[in-house]
């Protein structure tokens, strides 16, 4: 009995029925500036294990820069970022004081991140295989036939099993979409963002995209955070949809209280555009 209540304790019943587990992320009481521009001013967010977070607003209200301070890409200017309830940021010195994390302490934690780019950022001089195969040996320090075989699982599951040999000039937006996809879940990172990772490709390219998320998501107990202006794609796949304007949380929520019924004007007349 007292293991069920731990159990009730640990997971959250999602807004869209699903059971979610312990946090997995926690944002407490984020800022970000540049120079004079704060542009977070005071997030508290948490992502659970297993929860699919849609992320939505307008252009320049802070959305990338959330997602680049959990791949360890800029640093918060106050507060406090932790993955597995360990700071991202911060760890703690001989004395026990809580300090800023050194560059050893970013590295272990950077590997329960992954992140797909607007972007792609393929090596171009190495093969699709090569490109997922990279990390796990040299960051995992995984052995080249554990790699193989797990990027071949990844490829095979993203949809390009036959495209191993091939360079990244070689494919279409949507493939090297697709072998980005398969290099961040190489990795089997805790948490995965996906920085709007559609709006660089052209239109008829983005549902073939879209739908492998899609089942990634669904066949997956990764974490994830999704920064899109898909609504569709936000509505069909998340648990919680969180909608951000000039750097705070304005409304957040199960997809259908959001889209269906927003309560703010904001959200409102943010959504007025994709009708
Ligand atoms: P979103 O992803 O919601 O479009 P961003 O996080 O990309 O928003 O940007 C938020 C704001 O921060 C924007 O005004 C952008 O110009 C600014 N910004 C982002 N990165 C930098 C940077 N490295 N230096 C200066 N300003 C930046």
């Amino acid at each position: 009995l007292e293991k069920d209540e731990e159990a009730d304790r640990k997971t959250k019943e999602s807004h869209s029925g699903r059971l979610l587990g312990e946090p997995i992320v926690r944002y407490e009481n984020v800022t970000k500036s540049f120079g004079d521009l704060e542009v977070i001013k005071g997030i508290d967010l948490t992502i659970h294990a297993g929860e699919k977070l849609a992320l939505i607003g307008p252009s320049g209200s802070g959305k990338t820069t959330l997602g680049r301070m959990l791949m360890t890409l800029e640093e918060p200017t106050s507060g406090m970022i932790t993955i597995d309830g360990e700071p991202l940021w911060h760890m703690n010195n001989r004395r026990g004081q809580l300090v800023r994390a050194n560059e050893k302490h970013l590295h272990r934690m950077r590997e329960k991140v992954g992140m797909v780019f607007q972007h792609f950022n393929l090596f171009p001089h190495l093969t699709v295989l090569r490109n997922v195969t990279l990390a796990p040996t040299t960051v995992l320090k995984m052995s080249k036939e554990e790699a193989h075989e797990r990027a071949v699982t990844m490829l095979r599951k993203v949809g390009l099993e036959s495209k191993l040999d091939v360079y990244p000039a070689q494919l279409s937006g949507g493939q090297k979409q697709r072998v980005a996809i398969a290099r961040a879940l190489v990795m089997q990172p805790k948490v995965l963002v996906f920085d709007e990772v559609t709006s660089a490709l052209d239109p008829e390219l983005v549902g073939e995209v879209l739908e492998v998320i899609k089942e990634i998501a669904q066949e997956t107990d990764t974490a994830m955070m999704l920064i899109t202006h898909e609504m569709d794609f936000a509505k069909d796949i998340a648990d919680t949809v969180v909608f951000g304007a000039e750097g705070r949380i304005v409304e957040q929520g199960c997809p259908t209280e959001l889209f269906d019924n927003p309560k703010s004007e904001r959200l409102r007349s943010f959504l007025s555009r994709f009708l």
